[in-house]
């Protein structure tokens, strides 16, 4: 079947019915939403107002308000049963991701299976919400650290991870005993809706069990920026969790501190890998390709800068350049496709608009033009490949498209600077068998990321490490690690168990 003439209309409906979504919420709305592959409509969702928006907030804040009573291991417990539910829905909810970000199969499974994955280690770290006993200076005296539930979480997910990201934030919430309040990105609402479904399923599942859980412990909120806004500028959402552009976080992160909110700010990167002269050259092509093309550009640490050592670039460079004529670029949905569609027009227009950029700086480019197929609403591209004789233009944003700006280098120190002097932070990668040149890159002065690899790509993160980057990448972390402590509230409590009252500092305050 071509791409003109497939029914992705038909297939959603199928999928979400099957994922238990009711028809009412995404027919007859206003909201449309167009599957990538084809640019053709596959739902019109209702949207929520911005009263909707705030009373969905005061009932979640409710919810908060009972589930922080209950024990931290039974709220892992109603995790593991989603955990359950998405193992049963990955064939189906992976599929629904393909269909509504236009990611090829491996990839919309990969992204359930993430969620499966951070369902797996929350259960684990709800019986490890650990605090410490700290030695205390006065005697008869305990001083401890507890971790206590922190209140209503509000997410705002990107449309390129329109699931995942969700679950990396209301995994760890849940069992840190918080209620969750979601709104998705305006382009991918579809799976939002089915993972809702999803959830409910688990809920009942879990009361029905004997659990207690309150209504509106995980509330889905469907509408633009200004849902968003509400979640944002609510007092009773002490912590936001948001993953988009830099621009976004720009607008969002002053809007948190003004009223002292908890940021989590998951924005744009500008991802580079450095290839060194003793590089596995057939390791670092396959590296490469995938973290460069991969998802069609169109993840947060999509490979977009490349550095060459001067040695190895006239072997490596020809190389990528047949792997970027020859990948197989279509319907995603079908077997040995490598890259799909771009999310829309306006993705196609900001890619142009940067390779001319590249090419007033110098840069000559191959591939970024428009493949035809017979979608005249959808956007296919040829992943593009630009040599530049500087880091300069174009280079120095993030472009949300496949575009790999290939630079040449000589000196490691300076490559390194190099690699350091954009305003992004988020992930890094460096393709060397030199112990002191890997060593160097991953210690305090090398990269400046909060993700720094070596021999692999730059993209497709595990779920056990805190994920997140720094400068304008917005300094956030979720995930895996340590990040669940971002989701608590930590109280320091020292306990006299003695008959005096000695002070710290060793103050008198003595009254009669
Ligand atoms: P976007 O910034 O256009 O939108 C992201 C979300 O923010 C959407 O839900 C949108 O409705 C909401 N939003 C926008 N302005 C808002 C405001 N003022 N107040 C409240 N909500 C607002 O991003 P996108 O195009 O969906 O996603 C692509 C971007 O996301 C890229 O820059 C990519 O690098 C980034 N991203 C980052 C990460 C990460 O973990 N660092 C992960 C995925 C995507």
């Amino acid at each position: 079947m071509t791409i003109a003439t497939l029914d992705l209309a038909a297939e959603t409906q199928k999928l979400l019915s099957e994922l238990g979504v009711d028809a009412a919420r995404y027919t007859g709305g206003s909201l449309r939403v167009a599957s990538p592959i084809t640019g053709r409509e596959i739902g019109l969702l209702k949207e929520h107002s911005v009263a909707d928006a705030k009373k969905a907030i005061d009932e979640a804040h409710k919810a908060f308000a009972e589930w922080r009573a209950v024990p931290a291991p039974k709220r892992g417990e109603l995790v593991r049963l989603l955990g359950e539910e998405l193992r049963a829905a990955k064939p189906a909810l992976g599929r629904l991701v393909s269909v509504e970000v236009g990611k090829i199969t491996s990839e919309g499974l990969g992204e359930v299976q993430e969620m499966i994955d951070i369902c797996d280690f929350a259960v684990g770290l709800s019986r490890q919400l650990y605090g410490l006993t700290i030695a205390t200076e006065r005697s008869e005296h305990r001083m401890m650290e507890s971790w206590h539930p922190l209140g209503v979480v509000g997410i705002i997910s990107a449309f390129n991870f329109p699931v995942a990201v969700w679950s990396w934030n209301a995994a760890l919430a849940l069992v840190c005993g918080n209620s969750t309040v979601w709104k998705p990105s305006e382009k991918t609402p579809l799976t939002a809706l089915a993972v809702q479904a999803l959830f409910e399923k688990a809920l009942k599942r879990f009361v029905a069990e004997g659990g207690q859980a309150p209504a509106n412990l995980s509330t889905l909120l469907i509408g633009g920026r200004d849902v968003g806004e509400v979640l944002v500028d609510h007092p009773k959402v002490p912590l936001i969790s948001a993953t988009g552009s830099t621009a976004m976080g720009r607008a969002v992160g002053p809007r948190l501190s003004q009223r002292f909110a908890r940021a989590i700010l998951e924005l744009g990167g500008n991802n580079a890998a450095i290839i060194c002269p003793t590089a596995d050259l057939d390791l670092t092509l396959r590296g490469v390709a995938f973290s460069s093309m991969g998802t069609a550009g169109q993840r947060c640490t999509t490979l977009r800068r490349l550095f060459v050592h001067e040695s190895i670039y006239d072997k490596l460079v020809p190389r990528l350049q047949k792997a970027y004529q020859s990948v197989p670029i279509g319907n995603p949905l079908e077997n040995g496709t490598l890259v799909g569609p771009l999310i829309d027009k306006a993705a196609f227009e900001k890619m142009q608009s940067a390779l001319s950029e590249a090419r007033s700086a110098g840069g000559k480019v191959t591939g970024g033009e428009r493949v035809e197929n017979g979608a005249a609403e959808a956007f296919y591209v040829r992943p593009a490949l630009v040599l530049m004789p500087s880091q300069t233009g174009p280079v120095e944003h993030e472009t949300f498209a496949p575009i790999l700006y290939v630079m040449k280098y000589t000196d490691f120190d300076d490559v390194l600077d190099l690699h350091n002097a954009v305003p992004q932070g988020l992930s890094s990668s460096i393709f060397t068998n030199d112990m002191r040149e890997a060593e160097t890159f991953v210690s305090a002065r090398g990269s400046d990321c909060g993700i720094a690899n070596v021999n692999l790509g730059p993209s497709g993160a595990e779920i056990g490490g805190a994920f997140g980057g720094e400068k304008e990448t917005g300094g956030g972390r979720e995930s895996g690690s340590d990040a669940w402590k971002a989701y608590m509230r930590r109280a320091t409590n020292t306990i006299n168990y003695g008959k005096t009252l000695p002070l710290a500092q060793g103050v008198k305050f003595d009254v009669e």
